[in-house]
């Protein structure tokens, strides 16, 4: 690892490259190596795994992934201002570290990584929500990755991990806990990055379940806890009154009182409401 460690301090890299943070890009930036070190610890042994990093920027994030002894990592920065320090530290580690320039949104990672995969990333803001759901909805189950190691604003952090019974509960916990376990790991107050956000973060693991926690139509499963959340205020019988005819009947028979509210139901119940659903036609 001598090689990282000999790389010029990122606060020196920043002003060499003219990296000014630009907040279109969500760029929020870490240059305190230690955390960086820190987090990429919480995606466990990297030693086997190829590394899907997005929103590298300077390269905080990419420096404690390689330290931390990943195979391999690939990381895609849409910012083109940032390559030439990233390469910096391609060249520091030969073989290790891919650097492409473009938007995570468009890019298939899976042209240049070898499985298993881990993804690991601080996310730009703006984009991070809809990356997240695309990992968690790919064509097939399991997906092309084994874990997300992710930081997120702490709001949404909390509506990924959360119970039954509060306002952070709904579609993203389930999304997320239907196939995953997650938790959070971390958490990093404002004053951590450069420049600092309005709100504090939190760092979320998530590791992929070989098959779903509670068997379900992925797409009735969706359908459903749309409609439920949608109108959250609601009881479900009038929520959900649209999916079918006798929704009264379907609610008591997957367990649910058709006078309870989407955020008191568990994913377990709602798994068997889309199987009552799916079995009724
Ligand atoms: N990982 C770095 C760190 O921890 O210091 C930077 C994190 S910053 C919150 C997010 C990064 O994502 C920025 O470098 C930004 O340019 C990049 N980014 C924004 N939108 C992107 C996209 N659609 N695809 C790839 N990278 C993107």
């Amino acid at each position: 690892m001598a090689a990282i460690d000999s790389l010029p301090p990122l606060r020196e890299v920043i002003a060499r490259h003219g990296l000014r943070a630009r907040k279109a890009l969500g760029q929020n930036f870490l240059l305190d190596l230690n955390l960086t070190a820190r987090i990429a610890r919480q995606a466990g042994d990297l030693s086997q795994c190829d590394v899907l990093e997005v929103g590298p920027g300077p390269g905080g994030l990419t420096r404690g992934l390689l330290a931390e002894g990943a195979r391999r990592v690939l990381a895609v920065e849409k910012d083109p201002r940032c390559i030439p320090a990233l390469e910096e530290i391609a060249a520091a580690c030969p073989g290790r570290l891919t650097v492409v320039q473009g938007d995570a949104l468009e890019i298939d990672p899976m042209e240049w990584l070898r499985p298993p995969v881990r993804v690991v990333a601080n996310l730009p803001y703006n984009v991070g929500t809809e990356l997240l759901v695309r990992w968690l909805r790919p064509p097939r189950w399991p997906p092309f990755w084994e874990s997300l190691t992710l930081m997120f604003q702490r709001e949404v952090a909390e509506r990924i991990v959360a119970r039954p019974g509060g306002k952070a509960y709904g579609r993203l916990a389930i999304l997320a806990q239907w196939r995953c376990d997650a938790r959070i790991v971390m958490q990093l107050p404002p004053g951590a990055f450069t420049p600092p956000p309005k709100v504090a973060s939190a760092v979320v693991h998530l590791t992929a379940l070989p098959a779903p926690r509670f068997p379900a139509d992925g797409q009735i499963l969706s359908r459903v806890v749309a409609a439920a959340f949608n109108q959250r205020r609601k009881m479900l019988r009038s929520s959900l009154k649209t999916l079918a005819p006798d929704i009264e009947d379907r609610l008591r028979a997957a367990g649910i009182r058709p006078t309870d509210r989407a955020e008191a139901v568990s994913l377990e119940r709602f798994c068997a409401l889309a199987r009552e659903l799916e079995r009724n036609g």
